[in-house]
């Protein structure tokens, strides 16, 4: 069966799948290290590409190999490679597009980490880099040099919500011949296709949304052409950075639900966004579906829908957010999103407070913002959460 035929729903349950020699209707962990060859000439035809037999899980293996399937599937891609985490994602296409003398691109809004490990481990190897707002193309045109090899954007950004509009980058960055990945993991290949909009890589925090259960960390990459493919998944091999047979199983079971899990969350999202936005003691409500958010237009253009991460800010700053997250009893304080239950954090006094406060401003994090994953529970109970929380500042 074709399954890149297939709508998003029918491949969520079925792409990359087989049916194993007992028939077992879900996909089997093959959870070995290592695979035996059939004779000596087997085990030569198997390194030198002439069987497509396994080898070593490393390299590949059966029970990986369906979620990568799926996941090339779902976002259009050639071919998809499954990574330990998200950050084994982004280390593998540093280690890939850049190299001494090299300069990236990257948005200065993207998950701390992928920001982090630039400073401290690629500067060292001779990377040049610059952070910029990547939603203003005409700054993205002005900060292209002739050694950059790699444009790196989120977008929704963590946690600004700021929107790039991918194509417009994409056609930029192509003229120059830059690699363009995009960091899907805030929408999933359920609400944005950054390959199918120009993107030549694709990355996702499995952690989030894909796996959707709070209960493994891992990450991939899809690649739309063979040849990236090819480089990207001989990095991951030679870095090690590749999943476990049984982390897989996770992610093929939670992702079967992906599409119903955001369609409720992202109702909800959108409700709660409403509520803060009227509420007295909330300054400003950032969501892509609110007719409010300056890129509205935009993530009706490139998006299938607005998704559930909520940005807003309070009045009172440091010390409201500091309240809001001692109050707050239904929504789990912890870093993270797109699991089933609703997650709140506020970066200033939690995840970034360790940063100067300027350079927690130039990254779009102010004293006042809040973060909001919303989950699937039910609406009232959450905006109930949040109204008797905001009611003790
Ligand atoms: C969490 C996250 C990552 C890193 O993924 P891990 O699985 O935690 O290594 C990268 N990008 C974004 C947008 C994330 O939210």
């Amino acid at each position: 069966m074709d399954t890149k035929k297939l709508g998003f729903n029918s491949k969520l349950i079925h792409s990359g799948d087989f049916i194993d020699e007992f028939g077992s209707a879900v996909t089997p962990i093959y959870q070995t290290s290592t695979f035996s060859f059939k004779n000596a000439q087997h085990g030569a035809d198997c390194f030198s590409g002439k069987s497509k037999g396994y080898i070593y899980t490393r390299i590949s293996n059966p029970t990986i190999n369906v979620l990568e399937e799926k996941l090339a599937d779902l976002e259009n891609g050639f071919g998809g490679i499954a990574l330990a985490s998200g950050m084994a994602a982004v280390t593998t296409v540093y280690m890939t597009y850049l190299s001494h003398g090299s300069h990236l691109i990257c948005g200065s809004a993207v998950y701390g980490p992928s920001r982090s490990v630039i400073d401290s481990h690629f500067i060292k190897f001779g990377v040049e880099v610059s952070y910029i707002d990547t939603s203003d193309i005409e700054l993205l045109k002005k900060t292209i040099r002739n050694n950059t090899k790699l444009l790196f954007i989120e977008s929704p950004a963590n946690p600004t919500i700021q929107l790039t509009d991918i194509k417009k980058a994409s056609e930029v960055a192509h003229k120059h011949d830059i690699k363009v990945v995009i960091d899907n993991t805030f929408c999933s290949p359920y609400l944005q296709k950054p390959l199918d909009l120009g993107a030549d890589v694709v990355l996702h925090s499995l952690t989030k949304f894909i796996n959707g259960h709070a209960d493994i960390v891992g990450g991939a990459l899809i690649a739309k052409n063979e040849n990236d493919y090819n480089i990207l998944r001989k990095t991951m091999n030679y870095m090690g950075g590749n999943m476990d047979p049984h982390q897989a199983y996770m992610v093929i079971r939670g992702v079967k639900t992906l599409a119903i899990r955001i369609e409720r969350a992202q109702s909800n999202a959108a409700k709660i966004a409403e509520y803060l936005e009227e509420h007295p003691k909330v300054l400003w409500v950032k969501y892509p579906g609110l007719k409010s958010f300056e890129q509205h237009e935009l993530a009706k253009q490139q998006m299938f829908g607005f998704g559930t991460m909520i940005s807003f800010g309070l009045k009172g700053g440091l010390e409201a957010g500091r309240i809001l997250m001692d109050e707050v009893k239904l929504a789990i304080l912890a870093v993270s999103l797109g699991g089933v239950e609703t997650l709140i954090q506020h970066p200033a006094s939690m995840t970034h407070a360790s940063m100067s406060r300027e350079d927690r401003i130039k990254s779009g994090i102010s004293d006042e913002l809040v973060r909001y994953s919303t989950g699937i529970e039910d609406v009232n109970d959450l905006i109930y959460d949040l109204k008797q929380a905001l009611e003790k500042i």
